[in-house]
Parts: structure tokens; sequence; C-alpha cells
């Protein structure tokens, strides 16, 4: 026999709700993200002499070919190349990883994925099956766990809806009504294929913003497996794909004043402590150093 759940004791406040979305992680949707393009040869023999090629120029009366060539042929502590790379990068130099790109297969992701995905502008390239040339036979969907999970009775719905939908579509191209005014009935869950290309430093700020517990659990998975990508080719390059949080050390959302997402401090907290801190220093006679 199952336990009954207990009830909730009335003498106690409800239990506030947490704002994470559920770690996407744990299920399986359906997408993929393979990288295409380079292997994890090409990462290793060339892609970090690049970068530090990039890097060591700034600094360096050498010339950038002599620079690459001896980091290809392994003449400088591959240690002290990663410092070196890191310390540029959390500095916020970017332009020097703008030098290497990734390009991924991202298959089976919905439209309302695709949708945000295609609003990052600066340093990524996209192609994406068009719903215009296509004329598709089987269309498929994504499901919402919310929906998949939820009232049985809703789910029927929504799943008749759906499959309504994508009825019509068909007989709307049988009738001989064009792909791309058939399409206008397909549902946002309509899953979809795309090729990406994206330098590194787009990558990481990509990463930033949709690892963060804030994105939507669909591209936020699809994230963590562009990360899983990326870390096969280069546990190095791969560890600067975080949520923005961990490289700026704070969060910055302000639907996480409340901090319910507890991965860093919020900034208003961080600048309150600030705050104190300079209050007490004035209050002892020594005011703390601004600009
Ligand atoms: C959690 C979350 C919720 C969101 N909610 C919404 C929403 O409700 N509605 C909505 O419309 N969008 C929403 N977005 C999308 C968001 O506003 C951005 O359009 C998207 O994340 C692309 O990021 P980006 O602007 O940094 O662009 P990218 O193209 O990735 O640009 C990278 C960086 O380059 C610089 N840059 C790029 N283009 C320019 C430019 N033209 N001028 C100056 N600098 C530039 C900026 O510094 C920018 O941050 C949301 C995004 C997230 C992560």
């Amino acid at each position: 026999m199952t336990a009954e759940p207990a009830p909730p004791d009335p003498t106690q406040p409800p239990r506030s709700k947490t704002g994470i979305p559920k770690n996407p992680g744990r299920r399986d949707l359906g997408l993929r993200a393979t990288l295409l393009f380079p292997d994890r040869a090409i990462v290793e023999q060339f892609y970090v002499p690049v970068i530090y090629t990039a890097c060591r120029t700034c600094y360096s009366e050498e010339v950038p070919e002599d620079i690459f060539r001896r980091a290809v042929a392994g003449d400088f502590d591959p240690s002290k190349m990663q410092k070196l790379i890191s310390s540029v990068i959390e500095s916020g130099h970017g332009s020097t990883i703008e030098h290497v790109v990734f390009t991924f297969a991202i298959t089976g992701v919905s439209r309302t994925l695709s949708h945000q995905l295609v609003r990052h502008r600066a340093g990524v390239a996209f192609d994406q099956q068009s719903q215009r040339y296509v004329k598709f036979k089987d269309a498929a969907t994504m499901l919402p766990q919310s929906i998949a999970e939820g009232d049985p009775d809703l789910r029927e719905r929504y799943e008749s809806q759906v499959d309504g939908a994508l009825d019509l579509y068909g007989e709307l191209l049988g009738a001989g009504v064009p792909g791309e005014d058939a399409r206008f009935i397909f549902p946002n869950g309509t899953r979809t294929n795309l090729v990406m290309t994206t330098n590194l430093r787009a990558l990481i700020h990509m990463s930033g913003l949709r690892l963060c517990t804030m994105a939507q659990w669909e591209i936020r998975r699809l994230f963590q497996l562009i990360r899983h990508e990326i870390f096969a080719v280069s546990p190095f390059l791969g560890s600067f794909l975080a949520p923005k949080c961990v490289p700026l050390g704070y969060c910055d959302e302000f639907k996480n004043r409340d901090e319910h997402c507890p991965i860093r401090p919020h900034k208003d907290r961080v600048l309150e402590a600030w705050s104190e801190k300079a209050g007490a220093a004035k209050a002892a006679g020594r005011a703390l150093p601004t600009i």
C-alpha cells in the first residue's frame, strides 16, 4: 500500500514556492546538440595555440607567426598558456577568443526555443530548417513536462489540439495550399533543426545567459548539452561555459532579488554589504577609497 502524503499543517505558513525551474537535465527532451567542428584533435593542436597567440601578441615583441609556430610545436608550458588565456578572459579582453569557432548541429528543438536562440546576434551564425520549403509529412512537437505530468484531461485536450493542427496542415497541403501558408497552423512546440556556428566569446556570453536558472527550461537544457560537447573536446575551454553569475561573482537578475537561486549572492546584497563596510570605515575615521 502506498502511504498517503501528510496533509498540510494549517498552523504553519504555506511553504514558499521555489522559483528555480526543475533541472531540465534530468529528463530526456528528445533534443540534441552535436559538435560538428572542430574535433578534439584540432582543438588540442590548434585552438589553445591560436588563442594564446592572440593574447601573447599584445604583450610581446615576437611576431604572431613565430608565437603560433612555437605554441603548436609545444615550446610553451601548457599550464602557462592556460594561465595567460584564463587571466585575459577573466579581465574581459574578449577579442582574443573570437579567433576560434565551434559549429553545432542542433536537432529536435521546439520553435519556441529556436526563436530565443536566434535572438543572439553578435559572433554567431544560424541556418534553420525551412517551414516554407520542407513539406512535413510527420512534424514532431515538444511536450512540456508540466503538461505531460499535469491534469490528464488538460493533457488530452492539449494533445488533441496539437494533433488537430498537424492533421489540418496535411489537409491544407493536400488541398494545394503552399507550405509557406499551411505552416501558419503549426504550434510553437513544433520541432526544428539548426546549424549554429559561434566564436568562443559569443558562446561564453550565450551560455552565461542560458545556463542561468532564470533561463527557460528547454534552452537551458540545450546549453547543458552544448557545454557537454565542448568539455568532450576541451575541459579547459569548457570550464568557461557557466551561468553568468559564476564569473561575475554575483547575480544581477532582478527576479532573483529574493535569492531563491543560491548560486551567487544577489548584487543588491553585495552592494548593501559594501555600503555597510564603507559606513563602518567612515565612522572609524578612514573612508574607503572611491573613484
Ligand atoms: C532569461 C531571459 C529572459 C528573456 N526574456 C525576454 C523577453 O521577455 N522578451 C524579449 O524580447 N527578449 C527576452 N530575452 C532575450 C534578450 O533580451 C536578448 O535579446 C537575448 O538574450 C540576446 O542576448 P544579447 O542581447 O546579449 O545579444 P547577443 O547578440 O548575444 O549580443 C552579445 C552582446 O553584444 C553586444 N551587442 C550585440 N548587438 C548589439 C547592438 N546592436 N548594439 C550594442 N551592443 C550589441 C551586447 O553587449 C550583447 O550583450 C530574454 C533572455 C533571457 C536570457
